[in-house]
């Protein structure tokens, strides 16, 4: 594998990011054909449900289930858990998030597949739990596309409203990059979830926005506010009055739009700290957004081999987990760490094991 620096979808950015050159896709290839020669045998269609453990509490194995409900063992010296968070398993979500839960989805179809079992068969053990079990790694998405990771990462240039046409946040607080999660958690705190992205004609002005705003799905677009707020279906005396107060508390300095130009808003409530200009020009354009659940941050306690701890601080013999199955997040997402610790926990977890078992490196 290659790690280069990438081009990402912030047109503002508080530090430079490094992935893998080909994505997630090219680690699962070359690790997988890598395995694949190494003799490691692949089980698809089979759903990891519960540890197997010997009498002195060690690990030996899991049960499984494939295709018809077929129930099937296996035994092992090692297991290492790798089944990602729970951020397609509704009941968990409901359970942990509330009533929010159903205002969020995952962020890409591959999501759904991590309902948690991982954590839960290993908490049925006596596994200690570790991060943020209440939060997760919010994006802010346009909730009518399917395409993978529809993220609008362009909201910071114009103002955001929920369901009633209000302003609930500062918009633009800095960065892009460094802040879009805490405003895409507020969006998920309005009613239903949702919030509307909304601009006007000089979202035009703003260099590559196309780049940061990942929908394939048109903006709705009105020639009034008014009409842009039936199209939305947001109240429009209150979306109009919104955007009125707003108009007014906007300066007239220079607009730099690729970085934080402190334009912001005088004696508004709340404020917007950059990138604040009259929204007075149309065609007027909106996007819904809503949050999308990237993946959870509540997971197993492991130490530093990736071997998982029990509750009395103790490692259980046989059990490792990596990946997002590890809990190791507190209230915000530290950006582009999420694949580094699969690859960084899941070394550990191998090479401790075979160690363990006699297996040279
Ligand atoms: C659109 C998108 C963009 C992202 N961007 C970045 C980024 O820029 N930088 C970054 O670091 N991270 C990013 N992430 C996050 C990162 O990709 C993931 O957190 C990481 O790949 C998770 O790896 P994992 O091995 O823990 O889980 P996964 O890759 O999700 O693998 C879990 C596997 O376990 C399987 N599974 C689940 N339950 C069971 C079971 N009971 N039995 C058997 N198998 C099971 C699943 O089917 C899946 O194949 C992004 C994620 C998405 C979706």
């Amino acid at each position: 594998m290659r790690f280069d620096y990438v081009t990402t979808p912030f047109l503002t950015q508080s530090t430079s990011r490094m992935a893998p050159v080909g994505g997630g896709w090219a680690i699962v290839e070359a690790l997988g054909e890598r395995a694949e020669k190494a003799g490691v045998e692949f089980f698809y269609e089979t759903t990891a449900r519960s540890l197997i453990q010997d009498a002195r509490g060690a690990v030996v194995g899991l049960r499984a289930v494939g295709r018809d409900n077929a129930l099937r063992e296996f035994g092992a010296r090692g297991v290492v858990l790798a089944s990602g968070g729970f951020q397609g398993n509704h009941e968990m979500l409901a359970q942990y998030f509330g009533r929010q839960a159903l205002a969020m989805r995952p962020i890409a179809r591959g999501g759904y597949y991590n309902k948690g079992e991982g954590i839960r068969m290993a908490l049925a053990i006596g596994a200690a739990p570790r991060g943020d079990f209440g939060e997760f790694h919010a994006e802010p998405i346009d909730p009518r596309s399917g395409a993978p990771e529809p993220a609008n990462f362009i909201f910071c240039y114009g103002i955001l409203v929920n369901s009633a046409g209000q302003r609930f946040t500062d918009e633009a607080r800095g960065p892009i990059d460094a802040h879009y999660e805490a405003v895409t958690r507020l969006i998920n705190l309005q009613a239903g979830g949702i919030a509307y992205s909304i601009f006007d004609a000089g979202l035009d002005e703003v260099p590559n926005w196309r780049t940061g705003m990942r929908s394939d799905e048109p903006p709705i677009e009105a020639a009034t506010i008014g009409a842009l707020a039936e199209g939305i279906g947001v109240p429009a005396a209150a979306l109009e009055r919104t955007v009125a107060e707003y108009n007014r508390a906007c300066g007239d300095g220079a607009f730099k739009p690729l970085a934080p130009d402190g334009l912001a808003t005088r004696e508004l409530d709340p404020p917007k700290s950059n990138w604040a200009r009259r929204i007075d020009r149309p065609p007027y354009r909106c996007w819904p957004v809503t949050a999308a659940n990237t993946f959870t941050f509540g997971g197993l306690a492991v130490d530093s081999d990736a071997r998982v701890i029990n509750m009395d601080g103790e490692p259980i013999p046989g059990l490792y987990a990596a990946g997002e199955t590890v809990g190791l997040y507190y209230k915000t997402y530290v950006g582009s760490t999420s694949v580094l610790k699969g690859a960084v926990f899941g070394r550990k977890a191998a090479l401790h094991d075979a160690a363990r078992n006699g297996a040279s490196k």
